[in-house]
């Protein structure tokens, strides 16, 4: 690494550095970015961790995971509050790091790639939802965007950074990352959960048509053309009571007809998201002249990207009470092979148990174990299962071979040679 940051940042706005080595001595990790940002430069390292066990280089490598994963939070959410500069690399901060031959990467690395400048942001948003990234680049309010990201908190940008990256822990992202044995959704336990079905579950419905209610009020209180307005809300709740088949039913005038062809031909997902056709802002600041207003269509389209905003992240709130304050998330870790493999057990009897100590685990109903909470079942499993690994006696079953059952009752993962 040099050691003259400055004539490194003279020319370019941003490069990673180091090599990864880790430097005993001087317990220094030399990989991570230089940013420079409006407002200054910035160091961003992402090394420098004294592992306490040196010899356990998985532990470490997570460590220092969760340090590039933190930073990259910041820089994503840095860069999509203030305006982008204009040279920026795309290359920034997601390179790979390596240790002693591993690789090192972020899990935000799509998120920071898809927030870090307009273009890589509308590629990326183009590539999930089949519209043209050209369109995107061209129409999209993106001022209002920026402003609406650089008033809301860390909590709240980090969470519309995740939804737009597809980063949130939905089913189908928890079982694809191996966290979950099921991707379904905790709401209707019926259909695999992605961002697309949360925004649309049939079981949240009402909660959602309360949500509605209070953005057709909002969007009201703003002063906003009638008919934009009921074209706005209209079109929303026909994406949400069914994404694959939205109708508006409006009667639209012909001077506004283009101007909402436009915006629907952004589609429904992607105004939901904060995409906003400029045409939708000039009219709406059109009208506010014709009030005689102060108000302008870019702000109008601040507080309506940020009303949007704020909706979905009140479904997924309400998504979590669901799966957290209920039995669901008992259901969906595997409640039913739980109780499954305790009768398993009882029905196998003490074997090679010493009596002494253990017989009285054993004087269990298996009539009555749905009576017990499911701390007491996991507690007593783990107790008797991890005495059967030790006997060499434990029986095949779900909790033999699945790792993430393993883990939610505390038994060590399955060792693989
Ligand atoms: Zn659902």
């Amino acid at each position: 690494m040099s050691d003259d940051i400055d004539d490194l940042l003279r020319d370019i706005a941003a490069l990673c550095v180091g090599d990864g080595s880790y430097f005993e001595h001087m317990d220094i990790c030399t990989s991570g970015w230089i940013i420079c940002s409006n407002d200054g430069m910035q160091w961003i390292k992402g090394g420098g961790y004294i592992p306490c066990l040196e010899n356990d280089l998985n532990s470490y490598r997570e460590h220092l995971n969760c340090i590039v994963d933190e930073y990259a939070k910041e820089i994503a959410t840095h860069f999509f509050t203030s305006p982008p500069p204009t040279d920026f690399s795309r290359e920034v901060g997601i390179s790979t790091i390596k240790i002693d031959a591993f690789n090192i990467t972020s899990n935000l690395t799509p998120a920071i790639t898809s927030v870090l400048d307009k273009r890589t942001v509308c590629d990326y948003w183009s590539e999930i939802t089949g519209v043209s990234s050209a369109l995107l680049q061209q129409d999209i309010g993106s001022t209002s965007i920026r402003r609406a990201r650089k008033e809301r908190s860390f909590k709240q940008n980090r969470f519309i950074t995740k939804l737009m990256a597809n980063d949130l822990p939905t089913g189908k992202n928890l079982v694809q990352r191996q966290h979950s044995n099921t991707s379904l959704c905790p709401c209707c336990k019926m259909a695999k959960e992605s961002i697309v079905h949360l925004l649309s579950c049939p079981a949240t419905n009402c909660f959602r048509e309360t949500l509605l209610t209070e953005l057709d009020t909002f969007i009201a209180s703003l002063e906003t053309e009638p008919q934009l307005r009921n074209f706005l809300v209209t079109g929303i709740r026909s994406w949400m009571d069914n994404p694959d088949r939205g109708i508006i039913p409006v009667n639209l005038s012909k001077d506004f007809l283009p101007i909402a062809s436009n915006q629907n031909n952004i589609g429904w997902y992607s105004t939901i998201s904060g995409f906003i056709h400029k045409d939708i802002i000039r009219s709406q600041h059109t009208y506010y002249n014709q009030l005689h207003s102060r108000r302008t269509g870019t702000a109008w389209a601040k507080h309506v990207i940020t009303k949007l905003w704020n909706m979905t992240y009140q479904m997924w709130a309400e998504r979590n009470r669901l799966l957290h304050n209920t039995s669901t998330i008992d259901e969906f870790k595997g409640l039913e092979s739980l109780e499954l493999s305790i009768k398993i057990e009882l029905s196998r009897g003490l074997r090679s148990l010493p009596r002494s100590i253990y017989s009285h685990h054993f004087r269990l109903d298996p009539d009555t174990i749905q009576d017990l909470s499911t701390e007491t079942k996991k507690e007593w499993l783990l107790l008797i299962r991890s005495a059967r690994e030790a006997h060499m006696d434990a029986p095949v079953d779900e909790f033999s071979h699945n790792d993430i059952l393993r883990e939610w009752i505390g038994l060590d993962p399955i060792k693989r040679t």
